[in-house]
């Protein structure tokens, strides 16, 4: 198997990376390698948040015994009409997994106000204390990348399919619950809270091993560039360890039908 990643990013924010402008991982076979660089370089070049400068694709090989593999995680959604009342639906389901109330509220502010201390988002994600809510990341502009996940190519099929009709069925969500299984199941991650940095995509998640991967829609207004992601850790004392789990291939080859869709 092959992991393909692609990174896109322009000038802008001071930082030697360049200011991030999308990013994706595939795990793939030999044969689909080609296909997948061409929708990953097609999808850098037509990306809403603007024309990349630099785009890095890497294909390393992986072999096929290191790939661990897991279920995704089940996943329901909740109802929030505004920014506000969504941050607070987050706050609680943060709260409710032992995240303390000051972790999460400075994340979100964090998240809000642009993760990359020099101005705008980052690449990877930050990386805070479940209790104090510091940030853990050597370099803050750049935060840690979970590399090297996906979903077997007939898991991923029968999602689509199962899930057709649903807000589920979507190569965004894919991706994103594909994501948040991996790092709930690295050792150390308590939660995670995410929402996009793409302008026209609203609904965020948090996600954690006790209630599964929680939709909320307006975790952002319509039209802002800022989001990311924070992983939420606990016990981690070397912050190298949990940094090179994350980047420890990783395949999703089975998932539960929501029950809680819309609730
Ligand atoms: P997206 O959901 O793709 O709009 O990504 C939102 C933010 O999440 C990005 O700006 C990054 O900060 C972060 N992010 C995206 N992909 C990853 C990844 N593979 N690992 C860590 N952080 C990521």
């Amino acid at each position: 198997m092959y992991s393909v990643r692609m990174r896109a990013s322009k000038s802008g924010n001071g930082s030697a990376d360049g200011e991030h402008v999308c990013g994706a991982e595939r795990i793939a076979g030999h044969q689909d390698v080609e296909h997948e660089v061409q929708a990953l370089v097609n999808r850098a070049m037509s990306h809403e948040r603007g024309s990349p400068e630099r785009v890095h694709i890497t294909i390393e090989s992986i072999p096929t015994e290191l790939i661990e593999t897991f279920e995704a995680l089940p996943t329901s959604q909740r109802v929030a009409q505004t920014v506000h009342e969504a941050r607070q639906i987050a706050i609680q389901c943060l709260v409710d997994v032992s995240v303390s109330e000051r972790a999460a509220l400075n994340a979100i502010q964090w998240l809000s106000k642009g993760p990359n201390p020099l101005g705008g988002v980052m690449r990877g994600a930050i990386v805070m204390d479940a209790d104090t809510g510091v940030r853990y990341e050597p370099d803050l502009s750049r935060g840690v990348r979970v590399n090297k996940v996906d979903w077997r190519a007939d898991v991923r099929q029968s999602f689509l399919q199962e899930l057709a009709n649903t807000p589920l069925a979507s190569e965004r969500i894919l991706e994103a619950l594909a994501i948040a299984t991996k790092v709930i199941n690295t050792q150390g991650t308590v939660a995670e809270l995410c929402w996009s940095d793409d302008p026209s995509y609203v609904t965020g998640y948090v996600a954690s091993a006790k209630d599964g991967y929680i939709r909320i829609p307006h975790l952002k207004k319509h039209g802002d560039p800022l989001g990311g992601r924070v992983f939420f850790v606990r016990n981690v004392h070397k912050f190298e360890e949990y940094e090179q789990a994350l980047k420890r291939p990783a395949l999703i080859v089975g998932f539960n039908k929501p029950l809680l869709l819309g609730e």
